[in-house]
């Protein structure tokens, strides 16, 4: 059988401005430093010379398929949130898988089934740094959150709590940011409940310390990013 490539039922194009972006970034010198460098063998018997560093911008645009979990990344574009039941065992899967893993079940394939935007926290960790893309939202809360009905847990944001009033149980609400791109960024969670202070699992001086961790870290996103910085937990 010959593959035919699928017409596009429905599209959010790319700004064709990537497309020149990554025709002209193809590793073309655009510029060059002559610097001052150290030389030598033995760091406390160094000289100098003079090295001659080019600078060639590269980028690429890249087409990613998301297969047989793909209905779940458009229900995130469309603000609703899929997970993957297994028709036999009857076990939900959020984020989704497209074959059941209970092995009594062979690799049955699941079927697509909404869920609701309710969950708890299983566990959880506040951040003091992470990858390029969220540094500017640094310090930040990452909750694994069981989603209402399943079975496994999906890794989010968690806003609007100190990360002192977090705890394993906690109810949270799932929010879709204003505008999805089909990625797993789209959504984010808050309390859905005040917290309990007696199930709080931080003492007053741990809660200090990390207070004054987090200042640092804010510090230094506002220092890196200015005002682009938007660190997620208010100290
Ligand atoms: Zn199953």
């Amino acid at each position: 059988m010959t593959y035919r490539p699928k017409k596009i039922v429905e599209a959010w194009e790319y700004n064709k401005q990537w497309d020149e972006w990554a025709r002209q970034g193809n590793w073309s010198p655009v510029g060059w430093r002559w610097v001052e460098g150290p030389k030598g063998y033995r760091l406390d018997q160094l000289s100098t010379a003079n090295y001659l560093v080019i600078q060639r911008p590269h980028a690429s645009v890249y087409h990613h398929s998301y297969g047989m979990t793909s209905r779940f990344f458009k229900g995130l574009i469309e603000k609703k949130l899929y997970g993957a039941k297994c028709p036999k065992c009857g076990a939900i899967y959020c984020p989704p898988r497209a074959h059941c893993w209970n092995p009594e079940c062979r690799l049955q394939e699941t079927e697509w089934v909404e869920l609701p935007l309710r969950g708890e926290v299983h566990t959880f960790s506040v951040m003091a740094f992470s990858a390029t893309p969220f540094l500017k939202t640094l310090p930040f809360i990452i909750a694994y959150v069981r989603v209402e009905g399943c079975c496994t847990t999906v890794p989010t944001r968690l806003m609007k709590i100190n990360p002192w009033d977090v705890y394993p149980g906690l109810k949270v609400n799932i929010n879709f940011v204003e505008h999805p791109k089909g990625d797993i960024m789209d959504i984010y969670c808050t309390p859905a409940e005040t917290p309990d202070p007696s199930k709080r699992m931080m003492t007053q001086e741990q809660i200090e310390r990390l207070k004054n961790d987090m200042q640092k870290v804010k510090e230094w996103v506002v220092r890196k990013f200015g005002s682009e910085a938007k660190p997620s937990i208010e100290i």
